[in-house]
């Protein structure tokens, strides 16, 4: 019945339970109140999400998180809406992806969702002859590699992961540039940069702009 196996790390008991009572519909959950028990059953255990609250007693999500770095588990980070800095090093710590708190349960699932199907998938993403993998934030045309910045890799890979979905430029701001105050033209210059990396590549037309709406980029690709 189960389709993978997560582990959520949540120090608040209700909030923990929770998350294990939604999760448990789709999964099998185990819940740790500290970065030891995380880490502990890390080891013993194969998991194939951790849901890392940050804000622990005993230790620094981030020490958690750098240390899962080598576990085949994917980690997406729960932290205050106001801590960018910890989600920027929990990002480079090799965290795949954050949800600020507090969180709307719905889509904190939906997160979830998509990075457990991208999981069955093997931990890639294609569209035609494109193809982001998870595991090292890589990306390929036809095999050969294309060298994206952290920033670049996030719009594409939140782009492919929901195929014809029209996202915002405000969207799209939230996801990449949380709390920090990005130029008002970033979204179209972190676009264009990707488009220009893509056509190099010899791949045109990935990301579409539907004119006053935002950017999509659409079904399976060619
Ligand atoms: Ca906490």
């Amino acid at each position: 019945m189960s389709s993978g196996r997560i582990l959520i790390v949540e120090d608040e008991e209700r909030l923990a339970e929770a998350l294990a009572r939604e999760l448990g519909r789709a999964y099998e959950t185990a819940v740790a109140h500290t970065g030891g028990d995380a880490l502990f059953l890390a080891e013993t255990q194969r998991f194939d999400l951790v849901l890392l609250d940050l804000n622990l007693p005993d230790m620094d999500g981030i020490d958690v998180a750098a240390q899962l770095e080598g576990n085949p588990a994917d980690v997406i980070m729960l932290t205050a809406r106001s801590d960018v800095g910890s989600r920027v090093r929990g990002l480079y710590a090799g965290a795949a992806d954050y949800v600020s708190k507090p969180f709307d349960m719905e889509e904190l699932l939906a997160r979830v969702y998509a990075r457990m199907r991208a999981r069955s998938r093997g931990g890639q993403m294609r569209w035609g002859p494109l193809e982001l993998s998870f595991a090292d934030r890589s990306c390929f045309v036809d095999g050969a590699p294309v060298e994206l910045s952290a920033q670049e890799y996030h719009l594409l890979a939140l782009l492919l992961e929901y195929p014809d979905r029209v996202f915002s430029k405000h969207t799209l701001e939230d996801r990449l540039y949380a709390d920090q105050q990005p130029e008002s033209n970033a979204i179209e210059v972190l676009v264009s940069r990707v488009r220009k990396k893509l056509t190099k590549a010899g791949l045109d037309r990935v990301i579409e702009t539907i004119r006053g709406l935002g950017y999509v980029v659409r079904g399976e690709g060619p």
